[in-house]
């Protein structure tokens, strides 16, 4: 994450900003100090407005996060971007009554920061209006009723029913607690699609670029999510045993990297580590190349291999080894039987199975009731 700046931390959750969110800024600066005519007092209204709407969008991601701690769902960072924040949580829970809450928590903070900023604005004599165009005055009350209007429009834009917004997690898992899981997905995907393309076509026939940049981005994130989902759900009832690799080196505490990277060249990229044996470690490919970048090759496996990943065995579900290997961000997962290594597998590996299972589902057996 060389890519953001870390600016505090709430309860272990790092606040960052992307190194792209100073442009926001800037833009924010000529639009109201130069295309508003404010010159310099606009020139910091503006960068003080936006400022208070990224305030408001970390409060906003804060919501969703205290909400996943709440359902002990780890919360790594949230990340501000020149279009808004996101919340990295480690995964979201299967639950569709925590993923619902979760998602409305966002949103909740808008709308409680709404009734409490349109409260002063209307102390203020000001207009709750877009403050944009009923031509209020660039004041100190102003602010609030900036505030106000932005709320309300964050509140507004996350909850349209359609991935990757809010309201389409809200409609999934309002729909999921009824029917099963994958039908919501497709469903609110649906949705998703059908709205996105409305969108895009009222954009273009008005001649609203960003409308139809935030169709295209609507659509595909509800494209996205459908896929992710209805692969997990194919994986159902295939076991780790039909798509392992078991061709794979095993290492030893006291090998040191440069060993590994001789490996690395021929293509392997995840290793798992034993000693006498007995799964000990797992070294995963991400791992590997910071290890080498940081510290160079002259370092032990053992120093830097992970000693907490769970191995699989090769009984385990292939939804709950692909679910693992995202939630976890981990490329492969050794697979383990009698606590010795048999091999590893990996999300490309349970690809090349799936291709091959949809080609001849006879070789590939399903079990009933995984
Ligand atoms: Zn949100």
């Amino acid at each position: 994450m060389n890519s953001s700046l870390k600016l505090f931390s709430v309860r272990g959750i790092d606040i960052r900003v992307h190194l792209t969110f100073p442009l926001i800024l800037l833009w924010a600066a000529f639009q109201f100090g130069v295309l508003g005519g404010g010159g310099l007092a606009g020139a910091l209204f503006g960068v003080t407005v936006i400022s208070l709407l990224f305030v408001l969008v970390t409060l906003h991601e804060l919501g969703h996060s205290f909400a996943a701690l709440h359902y002990g769902v780890p919360v790594e960072r949230i990340v501000l971007l020149p279009i808004g924040g996101v919340a990295q949580l480690s995964h979201m829970p299967d639950k569709p009554k925590q993923e619902l809450v979760i998602a409305l928590a966002g949103p909740a903070v808008n709308v409680a920061l709404a009734i409490v900023m349109g409260g002063i604005a209307l102390l203020f004599g000001l207009p709750l209006s877009n403050p944009l165009t009923s031509g209020v005055s660039l004041t100190f009350g102003a602010i609030f009723s900036y505030i106000f209007f932005y709320n309300v429009v964050l509140a507004v834009f996350n909850m349209i029913p359609a991935f990757p917004m809010d309201g389409g997690r809200v409609l999934r898992s309002a729909m999921a607690m009824w029917l099963d899981y994958g039908r919501s997905t497709q469903i609110a995907a649906g949705i998703g699609r059908t709205l996105a393309v409305l969108f895009g076509i009222y954009g273009l026939l008005n001649g609203q670029f960003f409308s139809v940049l935030i169709a295209i981005f609507i659509y595909s994130g509800a494209t996205q999510e459908a896929r992710m989902v209805q692969f997990r759900q194919k994986l159902r009832g295939y076991t780790v045993q039909q798509a392992y690799n078991s061709q794979v080196p095993i290492l030893q505490p006291a090998d040191s990297l440069r060993e590994v990277v001789n490996w690395t060249a021929r293509g392997l990229t995840d290793f798992p580590v034993a000693h006498f044996g007995s799964y000990v470690g797992f070294l995963g490919n991400e791992q590997l190349m910071s290890a080498l970048q940081q510290n160079g090759p002259d370092q032990t496996v053992a120093s830097v291999m992970s000693k907490d990943v769970e191995p699989v065995s090769l009984t385990t579900d292939l939804y709950d080894v692909q679910q693992r290997l995202s939630n976890e961000k981990l490329s492969a997962l050794p697979v383990v039987e009698y606590g010795r290594i048999v091999g590893i597998i990996s999300s490309r590996h349970i690809r090349h199975m799936l291709r091959m299972a949809t080609m001849r589902p006879e070789l590939f057996p399903r079990v009933q009731s995984a």
